[in-house]
């Protein structure tokens, strides 16, 4: 595979990535490369390091802005071509909050205000990104509950993410002195940092119930495994979708394309053989 060029370049267009997800195994990419590049019948693997995974992450929030303040006018020039794509394709990734007005990062673009631990309050340390998109320091995360985000409770598949490979460079490079003061800080207590009782569910949960081409709407499965249940509802055209797990937590996380799905939306479990079944057009 390409050499990764630029820090936070996606290595699958190579240009700088947008809305950027980044996966457990550490790598980072376009949201929508991700999804492009996914496996739609059976499980994934990261085009750099070939690990398996089966879920499509949220978002960075913290990353997305912090792209926009380091690379200004090539991010906001590949919000221009990726919005035109998707009304071309009639299919558009999730609308990220604008930065408030009161935040200081648009008028004093200041990297490392941005990349504050929302667990520790810290600079991040070792950053991670869990499925839910959240960012935070490992050790923040490892000493959260296991398979799930300490920040928003949402579960998260896999095991232990690996540190986000482009940032975690990109901090030691930049904000030196600061970054190995958090180094000192954080390393005396704690030298290795995982979760006690992790599952890992990626690539070994292939059953006999796979759902080609439709995907998870709150975890980001796909295909999913096991029971499928369609919102009857939502009338986007990509359909609105969840696997069983997320189907009983009663999820009212929005939707990966931006549907509008609610909780008062009727779910109906779809069976393989239904001819009800959508398939994504790539
Ligand atoms: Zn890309
Ligand atoms: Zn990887
Ligand atoms: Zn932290
Ligand atoms: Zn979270
Ligand atoms: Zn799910
Ligand atoms: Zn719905």
């Amino acid at each position: 595979m390409a050499e990764v060029g630029k820090p936070f370049n996606c290595p699958i267009c190579l240009e700088l990535a947008y809305k950027p997800v980044v996966q457990g195994c550490g790598h980072m990419f376009c949201f929508w490369c991700v999804h492009r590049s996914m496996n739609t019948t059976t499980v994934s693997h990261c085009p750099v390091c070939q690990k398996s995974y089966v879920h499509l992450p949220r978002i960075s929030s913290q990353l997305h802005l912090l792209l926009q303040v380091v690379h200004p006018r090539e991010y906001s020039a590949r919000a221009v071509e990726v919005a035109a794509e998707e009304r071309d394709q009639n299919l558009f990734s999730p609308v990220m909050d604008p930065p408030s007005p009161s935040s200081s990062s648009v008028h004093n673009p200041n990297p490392k205000a941005i990349l504050t631990c929302k667990v520790c309050k810290n600079l991040l340390f070792k950053p991670v990104a869990l499925n839910c998109g959240h960012l935070m320091c490992q050790s923040c995360a490892a000493a959260g509950p296991s398979n799930a985000c300490v920040l928003c409770g949402v579960h998260h598949p896999g095991p232990f993410p690996n540190v986000c490979i482009d940032l975690n460079q990109y901090m030691e490079k930049e904000l030196g002195s600061s970054y190995a003061h958090r180094s000192k800080e954080v390393g005396k207590k704690n030298s290795v940092a995982t979760w006690k009782f992790a599952h890992a569910e990626d690539g070994s949960t292939l059953n006999s119930q796979i759902h080609p081409s439709v995907g998870c709407d709150s975890c980001g499965m796909m295909p999913i495994l096991g029971r499928r249940y369609h919102c009857l509802d939502c009338p986007e055209t990509c359909g609105y979708d969840l696997c069983q797990s997320c189907h009983e937590r009663g999820s009212t996380l929005p939707g990966r394309f931006n549907q509008q799905h609610t909780a008062r939306h009727r779910m109906e479990e779809r069976s393989l053989r239904s001819p009800w079944i959508f398939v994504w057009s790539w």
